[in-house]
């Protein structure tokens, strides 16, 4: 944060609330609790997924601030937290080049004010010092993924994603980034079309992972 706004709106923990300096994302504590090893889950479509945080209660407190309340800085400490879990796991198998996020529609985003994963991905890539650009667009009024049940979503075929620039996707190695996984089935479907638009690879991670999962179809390694 600005040291100047800072001094008029002092910094707050997303995950705790305390006041913090203007150059913390969090504060030391919670830092300090942060899980030392990120989740691993192998999505429907065969892509890993790395998440450096369950769904607790803790995180979706944060995560629901931060995408409802207009609490926008919390997405520079889910990035750092998300940067470190790439990096934990990273191998030479893992390369990327660029990064990319799930897309909003259009008229989403025009009653949010933003698209979270977007804003996560890009504050990733600034600590990850790889460039973001968007890929994909999502369909106007598709349905949101975590808004339907199972059957649902496993029949919801309807090509809610697209290419944005075709070209763009072919033959790079892409970093995919969502805000929460809870069955896989978004990233997959994202996935999909980046594979049918040629990408050589693609590594996706979320900031924060379901326990469990609805599906059953991914599962953790850890
Ligand atoms: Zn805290």
């Amino acid at each position: 944060m600005n040291r100047f706004l800072a001094v008029f709106f002092p910094p707050k923990c997303p995950y705790c609330s305390k006041a913090i300096r203007y150059d913390q994302t969090e504060c030391i504590v919670c830092r300090a609790g942060f899980p030392k090893m990120p989740r691993i889950a192998l999505l429907p479509t065969g892509e890993i997924c790395i998440a450096p945080f369950t769904y607790n209660t803790t995180v979706r407190k944060a995560m629901l601030e931060y995408k409802f309340r207009g609490r926008k800085f919390n997405s520079e400490s889910f990035a750092s937290a998300l940067a470190y879990a790439i990096n934990t796991v990273y191998t030479k198998d893992m390369t990327f080049e660029v990064i990319t996020c799930v897309p909003m529609s259009s008229e989403r985003k025009k009653v949010r004010g933003f698209n979270q994963s977007e804003l996560i991905a890009k504050n990733a890539a600034r600590i990850l010092g790889k460039p973001f650009e968007q890929l994909l667009y999502r369909d106007k009024g598709a349905a949101v993924q975590h808004e339907l049940s199972y059957h649902e979503r496993i029949n919801n075929k309807d090509n809610t994603f697209h290419a944005i620039h075709p070209e763009k996707i072919k033959g790079r190695k892409i970093l995919l980034i969502d805000d929460i996984m809870t069955s896989g089935m978004t990233l997959s479907a994202c996935c999909g079309v980046l594979k049918e638009n040629g990408a050589d690879r693609i590594l996706c991670s979320a900031v924060a992972m379901h326990k469990g999962n609805d599906s059953g179809r991914c599962f953790r390694f850890r």
